[in-house]
């Protein structure tokens, strides 16, 4: 029999003989939900489908960075190009989509594709945070501006508007900002730039 893994937050772990990839997030002691009636404790683990499920602590093992980070990616249908140690010391200043751990659960490596620090669940900033960085470049390219790119929300306070042109909300916990205008950018690809005031 295989040792239990000990119990760790948003840790990315594999079920060894089902093989689902999921985080996980907590640990149940209501018998009726473990996977074996025989367990000590069920660990709960969400898919990244968003489903949930409790696995028992001896079917689980822990999966390395690199791996989950690889996992997430496939799961998104995206390019996976690995991953690397970080250019810059700047952390992300943002809470992560996939398990809502803080910035101070980063790792110390980064998506050669987008440049995010690594998650300790394995998550970057590939998804739907670069559908709407690429929707904000066509549409102030539709607009005749240059594109100022974007970066990390830098309001203090967690705010949670509204879209002005699609009426999409907005998260500053987990959106980025325009560079330019500093506005959140929408799924839409709206920023503050090129906003008409009624
Ligand atoms: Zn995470
Ligand atoms: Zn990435
Ligand atoms: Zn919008
Ligand atoms: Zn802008």
């Amino acid at each position: 029999m295989p040792e239990a893994i000990p119990f760790a937050r948003k840790r990315p772990v594999r079920h060894r003989v089902k093989r689902w990839f999921g985080i996980l997030v907590d640990s149940t002691e209501d018998p009726a939900k473990y996977e074996d009636p025989a367990d000590p404790v069920g660990f709960v683990v969400r898919l990244l489908d968003g489903r949930t499920v409790v696995a028992s602590p001896f079917a689980l093992e822990i999966v390395p960075l690199q791996e989950a980070h690889k996992e997430h990616l496939f799961a998104l249908r995206l390019l996976y190009r690995g991953s690397r140690k970080p250019f810059s010391k700047k952390h992300r200043a943002t809470r992560c989509d996939t398990c809502q751990a803080d910035a101070t659960l980063q790792q110390d490596l980064e998506c050669a594709e987008c440049g995010w620090r690594l998650c300790v669940c394995g998550s970057c900033g590939c998804g739907p945070r670069s559908d709407r960085i690429r929707a904000h470049r066509q549409r102030l390219e539709a607009l005749g501006l240059p594109d100022p790119g974007f970066r990390e929300s830098t309001a203090n306070t967690h705010r949670l508007p509204n879209c002005w042109h699609c009426k999409v909300g907005l998260d500053s916990w987990v959106d980025v900002e325009c560079a330019a205008c500093h506005w959140l950018l929408c799924v839409c690809g709206a920023c503050g730039c090129g906003y008409n005031r009624p």
